[in-house]
């Protein structure tokens, strides 16, 4: 029988358990840093040895970072699913969890790429200072989707293709304040089953369709918790 569909779009909060600070949340990464200074391009224009230092730290974080319950459990959902992970995040937790078909949208905090030759890739392990340079002799920045900078068309065509195929969309840990991923669960086919898992209120507008059908849920709980108990239901559902 041929597997069901499933995407898993995910936000800052499925790592949250794992120690990765999360933006917006109280005692998230933008309380008292201004993400305009350090994650946007007019940011890296004026001051790029602050968006250095603010990248470098957060690589140095992830070194002790390991994955937790819920990416975990995405991971091992490819054993009954088709699944395709796609994450806001920049960090490497579902690589590390053993998820093997993953789009970041934002960028990832792995690699390094010449801010005026974006084609090749550099593994981010030492700190970048301003006079790191790459094979043409250009500036080194973190291979990050920065505020003001267009996602890869690529990934967002890939998004696309996986959404409009999926049976089941699992949103977890993502106020779903940024676009274009906030938009990614209402590709899906109108009969998808969508879940949000998510501790927070559930504060973006759903499509009355999707609410009146009860094809959307809201699963009020800590990712770890969550999206394991998600996984057994659709298990119930699509295996049994
Ligand atoms: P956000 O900070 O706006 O929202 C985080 C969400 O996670 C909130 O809705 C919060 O209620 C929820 N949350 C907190 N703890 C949770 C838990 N234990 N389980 C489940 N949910 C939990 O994050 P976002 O929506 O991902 O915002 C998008 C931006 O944040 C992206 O651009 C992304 O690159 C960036 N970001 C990434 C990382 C990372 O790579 N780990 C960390 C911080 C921010």
């Amino acid at each position: 029988m041929k597997k069901k569909k499933i995407l898993v779009l995910t936000g800052a909060g499925v790592s949250a358990e794992s120690g990765v600070k999360t933006f917006r949340d109280h005692g998230g990464l933008w309380e008292g840093i201004d993400p305009m200074v350090v994650a946007s391009i007019g940011g890296w224009e004026k001051t790029p040895e602050k968006v250095l230092e603010f990248y470098n730290m957060r690589k140095n974080e992830l070194k002790n970072a390991s994955p937790n319950a819920a990416h975990i459990a995405i991971a091992e959902m490819e054993k009954d699913f088709d699944v395709t992970v796609v994450t806001q995040n920049v960090d490497d937790l579902h690589e590390k969890a053993g998820s093997t078909n993953i789009i970041h949208l934002h960028g990832t905090l792995t690699l390094t790429k010449e801010e005026d030759r974006s084609e090749e890739r550099y593994p981010y392990i030492d700190d970048l200072k301003i006079g790191s340079v790459g094979r043409n002799g250009s500036q080194l920045r973190p291979d990050i989707v920065w505020f003001g900078e267009n996602l890869d068309l690529m990934d967002i065509q890939k998004t696309r293709m996986a959404a409009e195929e999926a049976d089941v969309c699992i949103v977890v840990g993502t106020s779903m304040q940024v676009s274009p991923a906030n938009s990614v669960p209402w590709m899906t086919p109108e009969l998808s089953l969508i879940y949000y898992i998510d501790p927070g209120e559930q504060d973006f507008h759903v499509p009355k369709f999707r609410m009146r059908g009860g094809f959307f849920t809201h699963v009020k709980k800590k990712a770890s918790e969550g999206l394991p108990e998600v996984v057994e239901e659709l298990k119930r559902i699509y295996l049994k």
